[in-house]
């Protein structure tokens, strides 16, 4: 049987735990908006921006591994760097592992991007 002092000790039980949720809850509230405005102030850079880094890293690491390769057109004697904007349709491509090669075949170098 509960007497009077053990219904008090409850409340305050009931209380506390009231209290130390109350604070769980504002230990998380307050994490998620310091996390959040962190993430604004030292975010480093736009997603388009972070895209065309990543392509460009991804770009130089191609030319470090494979080197540089180099584009003929099959309907032309020119030859072009494969980053050139005057690439001829992929139907009439033809790819040199080097640029001598390319000249061996007759090919001369572009104007645009001369290689
Ligand atoms: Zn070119």
């Amino acid at each position: 049987m509960r007497n009077l002092f053990q219904i008090s000790n409850q409340r305050e039980i009931d209380k506390m735990k009231s209290d130390f949720h109350k604070k769980i809850y504002l230990a998380f509230f307050l994490g998620m908006v310091i996390a959040l405005a962190f993430g604004l102030l030292f975010a480093p850079k736009s997603g388009k921006d972070l895209r065309d880094q990543f392509l460009k890293m991804c770009k130089n690491y191609r030319k470090k591994v494979v080197g540089e390769l180099y584009v003929g057109n099959l309907n032309s004697d020119v030859f072009h760097l494969s980053s050139c904007v005057h690439l001829p349709n992929s139907d009439n491509r033809i790819v040199y592992r080097n640029r001598d090669e390319a000249i061996a075949s007759g090919k001369k170098p572009c104007h645009s991007c001369n290689p």
